[in-house]
């Protein structure tokens, strides 16, 4: 993080950095800033005030890639011991309003960070809020994951992940088959006995009931306590984090990539390790605002 902040404190003394390469959106309004290259720093004191109102932020993250560096396979993630705590405080500050977004599993969520937190899983078919959960879609056709299996048992590295509600193809131990599991995939929709979508991750392709997404998940945590008129912000570095990008946008809330690609997020933090140091930042900036 670079550069002094317009009041001439440096960049550690006031607010969570962001990175950004867009400044057509929140950044929009500031025309102080003048590019320094294809990445410029930025430091959100300089968005519009009303977003400056750290504690009437409501956070949304997402998790593998984003709070959990990437690992060959969903279960070999590691989570920092000081990371649970981290979220559990931030909550607090925030009045209950932090939710993880995830293309993972209610349960899977709950073994990577137990106590029933706030959580939409697999893409936001599983919804919980207050330890209540709501299914969104149709019951997952078991013999569906049965002609996956034998169709696919050619293919070397692939890994079915059965989850409550969708099924992950993981193709991450041998990429070369990623046009074969794509075509498998999507024979797979089209055979389906309900509706499904076909959502691409990194090194995998995921069958899901359709009706949902993260964006979608998202907009139904804004309508209810604590979330509800609260400046929604999220975090996530994948493809299906678009769709949350997206929303956050036209909702007016920031939206953060992890990562380099093209994106519609307006900011950018540079990895999992970033967003920590962010969320350890925000955590201590609140706790220290008047
Ligand atoms: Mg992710």
């Amino acid at each position: 993080m670079g550069g002094t902040n317009a009041d001439g404190r440096g960049p550690d003394a006031q607010t969570p950095p962001y990175r950004t390469e867009d400044r057509s959106g929140i950044a929009g309004e500031n025309r102080r800033h003048e590019s320094r290259g294809e990445t410029m720093d930025f430091d959100v004191i300089d968005a519009r005030p009303r977003l400056l109102d750290w504690a009437a932020w409501a956070l949304f993250l997402d998790i593998d890639g984003t709070l959990l560096d990437l690992a060959p396979a969903p279960d070999d993630v590691v989570v920092p011991a000081d990371l649970p705590q981290r979220l559990e405080s931030l909550s607090r500050r925030l009045s209950g309003a932090v939710a993880l977004i995830s293309g993972r599993s209610l349960e899977n969520v709950d073994r990577l960070f137990p106590g029933g937190r706030d959580v939409a899983g697999t893409h936001g078919v599983e919804w919980r809020r207050s330890g209540k959960v709501d299914i969104v879609g149709a019951p997952w056709p078991d013999e569906l994951t049965e002609w996956i299996r034998e169709e696919a048992r050619h293919l070397t590295g692939l890994l079915l992940e059965r989850k409550p509600c969708s099924l992950a193809l993981h193709f991450a131990a041998n990429p070369k088959i990623e046009a074969e599991v794509h075509s498998l995939a999507m024979t797979a929709a089209a055979l389906s006995p309900i509706a499904l979508k076909l959502v691409r991750g990194k090194n995998v392709y995921e069958l899901v009931p359709a009706g949902t997404d993260k964006g979608k998940a998202i907009e139904r945590f804004l309508s209810v306590p604590p979330y509800a008129g609260r400046i929604p912000v999220f975090i996530g570095d994948d493809l299906t984090d678009e769709d949350g990008f997206k929303t956050i946008n036209r909702l007016g809330g920031l939206s953060a990539h992890v990562g380099s690609r093209a994106t519609a997020a307006r900011y950018r933090l540079n990895s999992p390790e970033e967003v920590r140091h962010w969320l350890a930042r925000l955590d201590s900036l609140i706790g220290d605002a008047p």
